[in-house]
């Protein structure tokens, strides 16, 4: 993929700089899956959003439906640039979504580079997805009473991903790093977060307690006897705990379960 405007389908009309009510404009173009915010006929294709006395990158981004929080990447004239950056008019803007593999260097990313560590924090209907995350081994904060004033200061304090399908709530001035689930099926929202902030590499199953989150510790067989079905104690070597709720957990059917759900990612090779 290229920064440029190659090609000559984006190239400036005669009428360029103004909207057809002859106010000033800058010509947009979203690329990828930022598309999937914008009113059909503006999809993958240039179009003018109109400025005014001037207007900054991200205000005309959200104008047209797409929350900041999508995009990783603006290009005004060939420079990338920040959100605050003010368009007067006459520009030509690329703008590239969150996480979208740029091969080309030297650009100007909006973010500091991917956190190292991936944490969430989710919106109080993804509640199954916050499970599948945890049982990935993914820091994912979701209580089913979250307001979306907590999710965003919880997002900005331990800079979480906010993981919603609420645009409104990635609109949120504070919220800097979002994702706006597409899928409706837990599963499948799963393989798309996983997808999306490409975690392939980073997931370490069973880390955690998938109802409260906390990091699992390792504990002896001998020290659940009792606390487990014997038929399980009898089959199963290894065992952890959850210190918050004392839950038990071993690789039963969450464990195959799970793992049909990475392997359908191709997340996970063999194991
Ligand atoms: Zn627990």
């Amino acid at each position: 993929m290229s920064l440029q405007f190659a090609g000559g389908s984006d190239t400036l009309s005669a009428t360029a700089g103004r909207c057809g009510d002859g106010r000033k404009s800058a010509e947009f173009r979203f690329y990828e899956e930022l598309n999937d915010f914008l009113a059909p006929e503006r999809r993958n294709t240039a179009f003018p959003v109109p400025i005014d006395r001037g207007r900054s990158v991200k205000d005309a981004i959200e104008s047209v439906g797409v929350p900041h929080t999508e995009v990783d990447l603006v290009v005004v004239d060939g420079a990338s640039v920040a959100f605050e950056h003010v368009l007067r008019g006459g520009e030509r803007v690329a703008v590239y979504p969150v996480f979208e593999r740029l091969d080309i260097a030297p650009v100007v990313h909006l973010r500091p580079s991917p956190l190292r560590e991936m944490r969430f924090v989710l919106d109080s209907h993804l509640g199954k997805l916050a499970r599948h995350l945890r049982m990935a081994g993914f820091d994912s904060l979701w209580h089913n009473d979250y307001g979306d004033e907590e999710i965003a200061a919880l997002s900005v304090a331990q800079k979480r991903v906010v993981l919603t399908r609420d645009k409104g709530l990635l609109k949120r001035r504070a919220v800097e790093r979002g994702h706006f689930v597409r899928e409706t099926e837990s599963e499948k929202q799963f393989l798309e977060v996983v997808r999306a902030f490409q975690l392939e590499r980073l997931l370490r199953p069973f880390a955690r307690c998938r109802m409260c989150n906390s990091v699992l510790l390792e504990v002896s067989r001998e020290s659940v006897h009792g606390r487990v079905p014997e038929k399980v104690w009898n089959a199963q070597v290894g065992f952890t705990e959850c210190p918050d709720c004392g839950r038990v957990f071993w690789k039963g059917a969450h464990y195959e379960r799970l793992s049909r759900i990475l392997g359908a990612a191709g997340a996970i090779s063999s194991s």
